[in-house]
């Protein structure tokens, strides 16, 4: 059984949804490997950022990503296996990808209750405090807000005054 600690710096990057983990990011894996008799397990994690943007209203963000990985590297030779000792090596790329690539958020947000954009105006609704509670009116009510908003009548504009009768 062998331990082995890399920081690995991605030449690409890895993820093709609102959110990836860049070019550029470290990588931090934790590996053990373990001699079995169909070939070398592996097990680990890796801790690296994802960044990108909020599903819902579309700022930067960033988060950590924290992967926990197992596979079976078999000795070459025997059944089909999708990984294979190659070499007297184990390639921990593919296995390492697939892994973070799955744990990335499919609706990453900037946070649990981000209301989104105004759809009226396209501004984040998080930047405006109290935005958020004018929900769009439905057309059917309208006419009352219509009514809701006219002034209260002036006394004197209905020819109703009492000083002039
Ligand atoms: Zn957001």
């Amino acid at each position: 059984m062998r331990e082995t600690e890399l920081d690995v710096v991605l030449t690409e990057k890895w993820g093709e949804g609102l959110v990836a983990v860049e070019a550029g990011e470290t990588l931090e894996l934790d590996a053990r490997l373990e001699s079995v008799h169909e070939g070398i397990l592996v097990t680990g994690e890796v801790h690296s950022t994802y960044s990108g943007v909020c599903g819902r209203c579309l700022i930067d963000i960033a988060a950590p990503v924290e992967v926990e990985f197992q596979e079976l590297f078999a000795y070459p030779g025997g059944e089909a296996n999708d990984f294979e000792v190659q070499d007297d090596h184990v390639d921990l790329e593919t296995l390492v990808r697939d892994a973070i690539v799955l744990s990335l958020p499919f609706q990453p947000v900037c946070r649990p209750d981000c209301p989104g954009l105004d759809p009226a105006t396209g501004e984040r609704l998080a930047d405006s405090p109290g935005a958020a509670s004018q929900e769009p009116v439905d057309s059917r009510w309208a006419a009352l807000a219509e009514l809701a908003a006219e002034p209260a009548e002036e006394p004197g504009e209905t020819g109703q005054n009492p000083q002039n009768s």
